[in-house]
């Protein structure tokens, strides 16, 4: 864990050297444990909490979790002080409301305690299911709450069209973040919670769920406040706007040629989980769609021919100049899923696309698939199919399809196999993943053989779990699928070290 003291140091070196802070301690540190440099690690400082011990050779341990931290706590182990021994439930209750009101005054953040049963003798009887130990349970605090002034309500335009109302607040730091900005969702759901401009608002943040305004505080309302019209045009275009899905959600329906539509398909084809460009900035590509330099996604590719006038544009320079175009070059060999997530159709995102390249191979081949042959790959269903249909139909996108295609030459690299360790099989990962991520996992199985798939059937040939894994934990169970948890996946396969 890392203290909040030791994270607003790390992030003042970071800014000091003009680097990205980090957004939040935990990120900082889980990120800290997987440099491959042990000096970086040391450098964020991090800590720990002993709580138990595993295989100890010599002297006789303490059973009961009391003992043990006391234990522990002697052997010059640093143990969290607020570990209390309950002797019932309703000591529990009091005990978390404790923590919890102390929250706020720790020198860490947490989000919640966890609860066990302390008797050695009744760990034993209890035991463990396949999921962990019967005698110890998470709980989770409630979601970070705090109050704030909303200065101002601003529509936001994106990628797909849809115009989301936003909050701008006074900053506050909650949830482990500091954030000016919260989402009110829709407008039925502004309407609904009725907060207006000067209201102060209660806004919440879970985990890394986008902040949310909870609602106002009525008490603190000042005169002469309205409720916040919804607009009828768009904010950025001045298209008359659109309701759709149940009336709940506002859409531009101007595709095409709505600015904010525009810049936010560009970003997302240069973003890191698409086409990966380096030093392509929303500033930046706002600045050169304003300088006509790019004019939508293909334009990317036709920018050096500005090259001139970008290097005389007093801040760019000459050397951040060719490194864009450096960048830009280079992403014309990635792979063919990242092109597919870069086209930004709706329900497509990284897994899809690559199934959709591991299915088709090549662009052409996936322009021309209908939703029957679509949806035979495994895991993409009907609505799915439906838009990816719908994407490719379309006149402009077909236009922009084929002026993409002059230059850029995906590859499969990343769809090679490297061995077959899981030939024929089916394997489903379930829970939260803590040493790899859901794509390293499954893009593991699938270069070495196996399909990775999003439910469990009789065919299925292993599950591996993590925390918070339910259904289909459970239906594994029922069918007797094999089973592992991501800590005997990783150590019998190593994915993280031969890849
Ligand atoms: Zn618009």
């Amino acid at each position: 864990m890392m203290t909040r003291a030791d994270f607003a140091r790390l992030n003042d070196e970071k800014l000091a050297r003009g680097e990205t802070p980090f957004v939040n301690p935990r990120n900082a540190a889980s990120g800290g444990l997987r440099q491959l440099d042990s000096r970086l690690t040391r450098e964020r400082r991090l800590r720990f909490f002993g709580y138990t011990f595993g295989a100890i050779e010599g002297p006789a341990v303490p059973e009961d979790q009391g003992a043990r931290l006391a234990w522990l706590r002697e052997m010059g182990v640093p143990v969290a002080a607020h570990a209390e021994e309950c002797p019932d439930i309703e000591a529990v209750i009091q005990a978390i409301a404790r923590v919890q009101a102390q929250r706020p005054d720790l020198p860490f953040d947490i989000d919640g305690v966890v609860i066990k049963v302390a008797d050695g003798a009744l760990r034993e009887r209890l035991g463990d299911t396949a999921r962990g130990p019967r005698w110890a349970i998470a709980y989770k605090f409630p979601a970070e709450q705090a109050m704030t002034r909303m200065h101002a309500i601003t529509w936001q335009v994106g990628r797909t069209g849809l115009v989301v109302p936003v909050a701008e607040l006074d900053p506050i730091y909650v949830g482990g973040v500091t954030i000016s900005r919260a989402t009110l969702h829709n407008p039925s759901e502004l309407r609904r919670k009725d907060v207006r401009v000067g209201d102060t608002v209660i806004v919440q943040r879970a985990g890394d769920v986008i902040p949310e305004v909870v609602g106002p505080v009525l008490e603190r309302r000042p005169e002469g406040t309205e409720p916040v019209p919804v607009p009828t045009e768009c904010p950025v275009c001045g298209t008359p706007l659109l309701y759709g899905e149940g009336d709940i959600l506002l859409r531009c329906s101007n595709k095409r040629a709505c600015p904010a539509q525009l810049l936010a398909g560009i970003i997302h084809f240069v973003s890191r989980g698409a086409m990966d460009i380096a030093g392509l900035g929303e500033k930046q590509i706002q600045f050169f769609l304003d300088k006509g330099w790019i004019s939508d996604i293909p334009s990317l590719y036709e920018l050096g021919r500005h090259r001139e006038a970008m290097v005389n544009e007093p801040g760019l320079g000459q050397q951040s100049v060719d490194n864009i175009l450096a960048a830009i070059e280079e992403s014309k060999t990635r792979p063919l899923s990242r092109v597919i997530i870069g086209l930004g159709i709706r329900f497509v995102g990284e897994k899809t696309s690559i199934d959709l390249a591991t299915a088709f191979g090549n662009l052409d081949a996936l322009a021309v698939a209908d939703e029957a042959r679509l949806q035979a790959v495994p895991d993409i269903g009907e609505r799915t199919a439906a838009e990816i249909v719908t994407w490719f139909a379309d006149d402009e996108n077909q236009t922009l399809l084929e002026r993409l295609k002059a230059h850029v030459n995906p590859t499969l690299a990343d769809l090679e196999p490297l061995g077959d360790q899981f030939a024929g099989q089916t394997v489903v990962f379930t829970g939260k993943l803590e040493t790899m991520t859901r794509e390293e996992a499954e893009a593991y199985v699938r270069r070495h053989g196996g399909t990775p798939a999003g439910s469990v059937s009789k065919k299925t040939n292993l599950v591996v779990y993590g925390p918070g894994a339910g259904s289909k934990l459970a239906k594994a169970e029922q069918l007797g699928v094999p089973l592992m948890t991501e800590a005997e996946f990783c150590e019998q396969y190593r994915p993280l070290e031969s890849p």
